[in-house]
This record gives C-alpha cells, structure tokens and sequence, in this order.
C-alpha cells in the first residue's frame, strides 16, 4: 500500500469539507473507506425491455433502450419548478418523459441519440409517460448500475461519480491492503477486481463474488485487531493461585460430578495457576449443573485466600444461587453473603463493610454488585451467570472492581464460537456436554389453543401425582393483545380449571419480598402450579416440577423456550412441556417443529441464529456485536471462520505486527482501534 488508500475523501474532485462532513456520517472519511461503500442494490440495463411490454401501472420499474424523438418546450412553472418534457421511441411504442429541475441534464440531451431510461411507467396504453426515470448515455458500457444507500447530501449519481474517480486515482497498480502472502492463501479476488466489481460489475454474479474479498476484509481486519489487543496488552495476572487439592469439595456434594463438570473445574483452575489472566465461557444445557463448577472455582479462590463474586441477573437466582455456595462453602469456613436490591439500609451497609474488609468471602448478587459502593477488599475471580443477559459495559465495570480478577462467563445459550470470539475478544471455552446420569428429555409438544383444557387435564394428572408444574404467559399485565397476561390468567384459573389447587404468582415487577415468599413456597411444595412471566427462565431451580405450559408459545425465541423448558424434569422424573401457539405461519411451524424435535440446546441455539439473525438471537437487548458495514453476520459465518483463522495465523507468526510485510495490516489496524469501533 503506497498511502493513496488513506488519503482523505477531500482528495477527491467534488468533495469538500461539506461533503466530508456528510460522508463521515456514512463511515467514508478515506478513499479506502469510499471503495468499501457497498451499493444496496444494482439495476440491470443489460437486459432492456421493449416500450410496447410495459404496462402503467407496472409495479416494477424497467429498463427501456431508446432514441431521442423530440424535446418540447420547457416549463417555468414557477420559481423554483421547471418541468421538461421530452419524446423517446424504441420503434415498438412511444414514451414521454417529465424530468422536473433538470434543465441541465435535459439541455446536454441530443435528438436521435440512443438512451437507456430506468423507471415505472405510467399514463395510459395509448399514452405512456416516465415520470424522472434515471437515464444513462445509450453507449455507456456499464450496463448494471449500482445503488447506493443513501444519506441527506448524498445522491446516486454523485456517488456513482466519486467511486469512479476513486478507481480513476487507483489506476493499473491499485494497491491491496493484503500482503502477497496472505493474497496467495485467501484465494479470492484482487481488492482491485473486487472493487471494479462491486462497483461497477460487469454481471450481478460477479458482484457478488467481488463482494465476498470485501466482506472478508472486514471480517479479518476485525478479527487481527482483536486478536493484535489481546496479544500486546498486558495480561499477566495479579492473582496467580496455588495448587489446591477439589477433592473435599467434591466429597461434599450429595452427587458426583460429571466428567464434564470436572473437565471445567480443571480448566479453570489450571488458568488461575497460570500466571496469566483467565477469562472463560463455560457453555452447558440447561441442566447440566455450572452453578456447582461455579462454587468449586469459588472453593479453590477461598483456598487461595482471596475473594470471589457471582453475579446472576435476577433475584430470585442470585438468592438460589446464594443457598447452594451456603450448602457448599460454608462447610470449609468460607463465608458467603447475598447482596440484593431487596436489603434494609442496615442489613446493606453490614453486608458492604463485610465486603471490604474482607470479612465474606463470596458476595452473590444482581447488577447490584456493579454499584460504586460496592468494595471489595482482594477480588479475584468474577463468575457470570447467563452472561448474555448483562451488557459489556456492566462486565467491564465489575472486572473493573478488583486489580485484574479472573473472570469466568457462564452460559446455557451455546453461542456459536465464531460469535463469542466477536463478543469476548480471544476467550477459552469449556462445554459442559453432558447431562447428570439419570436425566431424561423434556418431552416437548406444540399444540394449539383448541388442546387447552386437554393440556390443563394433563397438568392435573402431574400434580395429582404430587409433582409441581409452571404456566408461562408473554405478559404480566391485560393488554390490547391477544395474548394471555400472568395476572388475568391467575385469576381464571384460580377460579375455574385449577380451583382447589395452591396456585402462585410470579413476575419479574413484583416486590423483591414477595417474589422471595413465592419462590420458597413453591420450592417447598407449598404451591403445586406458578402462573409465571419469563422470570422463571433463568435457572429457577425445583427438581419436583414435571409439567410445563408455555402460553403464546409463538411468542418466544427459540432458546429462549429452550431455556423455559429447563426449568421442568431436573429431578430425575419424566417431565413435559405443553407449548401452546395459534399462529399457524409456516415460520412458527418450522420453529416450533425444531424445539420439539430436539433437546439438544446448540441444536436449537443452531436454529435460532438461522432463522432470526444475531441481533434478535442475543435478545432485545444490546448484544454487544460490532456493525459491520458489508458483512452480514447471519450469512456470512463461513468467511468469518477463514477470517479469524488467518488472522490467528498472522498473530502467531508476528504478535505485535511489526514485521515489514504486515506493515500495511498494522496501519488498517490501529485506524480501526483509532475509530474506537467497539470492539469488546
Ligand atoms: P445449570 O447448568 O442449568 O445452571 P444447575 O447448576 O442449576 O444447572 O444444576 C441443575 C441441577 O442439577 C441442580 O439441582 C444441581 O444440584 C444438579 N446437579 C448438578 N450437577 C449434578 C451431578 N453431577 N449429578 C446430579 N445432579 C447434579
Ligand atoms: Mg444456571
């Protein structure tokens, strides 16, 4: 690269401070960044058709191949209207067309030239007018025009302009920002074909494959620049733990763990010895028992005589969470404490002395734990639960609290690694893929809302065989929706289909104190049927349950039932989930067909991110993905993988990129860290 892709756009004829403040809106302040400004979309002229085939009232707009017949006179309609008008034939049919403004335009057009005009017809058969179409010179030889996305300031044929005069400056010895090497290993096209193409394609087909180099360069100067941070920050580690025998806590458990759970025990702890920093996703099934991972790193944390946190995001599982590190660490000394928003003001302020001073080892929480005036006094390990739930901002922050604590993220949504690596930077793995012995399928079915009293009866039967079982609904509260809302529902059922049952009442805006008092009930048995909202979708915790509804199934992701289900047949009994949907759309078929086929959570996580995309995959909420400009996450993975492998590759060979021939790699990735893209 010889510098002339980093010139600035203003370099460029016809683009001066205003336009560069407007293509800066766009992402485009370089010349390099113009070319990677992908059109939208093309128009194919290659293929004109004839005037006479048009109908008004075409939907779609067409390509006709013209002669100029006539211009009549132009006009003025008034200040700031002109209207021209002109004749056009194909020798099959006749078309008049209106161009409003552009005397300009209009004035340079000659009689008997050829045109290719591009548009919907209109008027009547014996009639036919175009009202604006685009018109291209009847010689020019780009016969598929692109079609750019568009901002105020910005038009198609300015921009059509500009990439040309871009190419122009490039000329025969256009530069590639790959290095020969990596060119050789890629095989895909030149960045000057690829460019030409994309541009100005001389078929749809090879703009797309033109497209394919451009999208894996942002894949890989992404993928290098998050692998060039890991490898040059400093990742040493403040905490680097000792050898601790986890035999006594296994002892401890009423089970022995599985080969898996053991896998990731190890895997931790051989990080936290390392010397080096740990951050590690733990993946597992609903089910498959990280919670007891958790404690043991926790365990093993208290061993080396420093502090841990695990943040869960809700209540009720962090005070879940905190009875099971109770159950387990208290028995070797360690203390454990609960920090929840539902604390009085004194209880609060005991548990945040003891939290700086050392006094508890283990502090369990909400986003509570993100609060400033929450101190620890020597935290070394962060453990996440159901990590996709929280922002990277949040995880920043509470990594933020201690020196460089270790952090584990765990999660039951198997996000594909490709993804996580966007998400996490270069993060180790462990997959837990493997049930507890005993285990068995929830026995998924999809129904509709004619089966209702059906599915009620088979409820019945569950709890008449005193197991316990969850109605979930999509809302709290009644709606202009058709959908079935936990309040109203409650009381139906407490009334007619379940009257004589113990009914509770769950959702997420109930005060924490009451939230806690159902909770407990129905873990005791004192409630044989929760009407819940998607509050018991993360890790609630009740081996006795067997029988799920999930009401307007339709209504929620994939994993997310995936998830629901999870919380039904954790105690070793066959257990059922009833998913009731109307909507017969062969997009929900297809989706709930998949969730009751299967009840492997990467298959349904798999199925999931193909039919709804990354950003609706992660939920409404901010998932943390960077944008890309041409990439699509959804349909690219594969040049995604190559990207990332390469790009592993490159830092391996050269960590710190200072090799002459990745010298040009270096510069694109220090602009991107420049732009502050977020990368995570
Ligand atoms: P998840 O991975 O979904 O968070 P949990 O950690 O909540 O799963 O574990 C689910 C249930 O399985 C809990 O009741 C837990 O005590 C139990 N459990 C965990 N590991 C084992 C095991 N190895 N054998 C038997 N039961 C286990
Ligand atoms: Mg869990």
């Amino acid at each position: 690269m010889d510098g002339r892709l980093e010139r600035e756009i203003t370099y460029l004829k016809g683009v001066g401070p205003k336009k560069a403040e407007i293509f800066k809106k766009v992402g485009v302040e370089t010349v390099y960044d113009l070319l990677q400004y992908c059109p939208r979309d093309y128009i194919d002229l290659s293929e004109p058709t004839e005037l006479a085939k048009l109908r008004p009232g075409d939907e779609e707009p067409a390509a006709v191949r013209v002669r100029l017949v006539k211009k009549l006179p132009a006009a003025y309609v008034r200040k700031g209207l002109t209207i021209s008008k002109a004749v056009f034939t194909d020798d099959t049919a006749d078309v008049t067309v209106t161009l409003y403004n552009q005397e300009y335009t209009f004035g340079n057009m000659k009689e008997d030239r050829q045109y290719v005009l591009y548009g919907k017809v209109t008027g009547s058969l014996l009639r036919a007018e175009m009202s604006s179409p685009m018109i291209f010179p009847g010689d020019s030889e780009d016969l598929i025009v692109p079609v750019y996305p568009l901002t105020e300031g910005l038009n198609q044929n300015f921009l059509r302009k500009e990439v040309k005069a871009a190419l122009d400056l490039l000329g025969d010895d256009s530069p590639d920002i790959m290095p020969q090497y990596l060119l050789d290993e890629i095989k895909l096209p030149s960045l000057k074909y690829a460019w030409e193409n994309v541009h100005f394609p001389r078929s749809v087909y090879s703009a797309v494959e033109a497209r394919r180099r451009l999208i894996f360069d942002e894949f890989f100067i992404y993928s290098l620049a998050i692998a060039y941070r890991r490898s040059t920050s400093d990742e040493l580690s403040d905490y680097v733990m000792k050898r601790h025998s986890m035999k006594p806590f296994k002892e401890i458990l009423p089970f022995s763990m599985t080969q898996a759970q053991m896998n990731a025990c190890a895997d931790c702890g051989f990080d936290m010895m390392s010397g080096r920093r740990m951050n590690r996703l733990i993946q597992g099934d609903v089910g498959s028992g990280k919670t007891v991972v958790a404690a043991c790193m926790a365990y093993f944390t208290f061993k080396n005589g420093y502090q841990s946190c695990l943040m869960a995001p809700t209540e009720i599982l962090a005070s879940q969470h905190y009875e099971t590190f109770k159950k387990y660490l208290e028995p070797f000394g360690a203390r454990v404490c609960l920090l929840s928003g539902g604390l009085r003001p004194k209880q609060k302020k005991e548990t945040l002395a003891g939290i700086a001073d050392g006094s508890y080892d283990v502090a369990v929480g909400t986003h509570a734990l993100f609060y400033d005036d929450v101190q620890f006094k020597d935290l070394a390990l962060v453990i996440t639960d159901e990590q996709h739930r929280f922002g990277v901002e949040q995880r920043k922050k509470l990594s933020a609290k201690g020196r460089r604590p270790h952090t584990i993220v765990m999660s039951a949504t198997p996000i594909p690694r490709t993804l996580a690596l966007m998400l996490y930077g270069d993060l180790s793995v462990s997959v837990i893929n493997e049930l507890p012995a005993g285990r068995k399928p929830v026995q998924t079915y999809a129904v509709s809302g004619k089966m209702r009293e059906r599915a009620y009866g088979f409820v019945k039967k569950q709890l008449d065989a005193g197991h316990q079982g969850f109605i979930v609904c999509p809302a709290v509260e009644e709606s202009e929706l058709d959908i079935k809302d936990a309040k109203s529902y409650y009381e139906e059922l407490s009334r007619g289909a379940f009257a004589g049952y113990r009914l509770g009442l769950l959702y997420g805006k109930l005060p924490a104190a009451d939230k806690q008092a159902v909770m407990d009930a129905f873990k005791e048995g004192a409630l044989d049927l929760l009407v819940a909202t998607t509050v018991v979708e993360v890790g609630v915790d009740v081996p006795n349950a067997t029988i799920m509804i999930v009401e307007n199934a339709d209504r929620f992701g994939l994993s997310q039932l995936h998830q629901l289900r999870g919380r039904v047949g954790r105690g070793g009994d066959e257990a059922f989930c009833v998913l009731i949907t109307d909507n017969t759309s062969p997009e929900n078929v297809k989706r709930m067909k998949a969730i009751s086929g299967t009840n492997d959570g990467f298959k349904v996580a798999e199925e999931d991110l193909r039919l709804r995309g990354p950003g609706d995959f992660f939920g409404t909420q901010q998932h943390g993905l960077p944008a890309f400009k041409i990439a699509d996450l959804t349909r690219d993975i594969p040049l995604l993988e190559k990207a990332q492998k390469l790009s592993a590759e490159v830092i391996e060979q050269d960590p710190k990129l200072t090799r002459g021939r990745n010298r040009d790699l270096s510069r694109m990735v220090q602009e991107l860290l420049r732009r502050g893209s977020e990368i995570s």
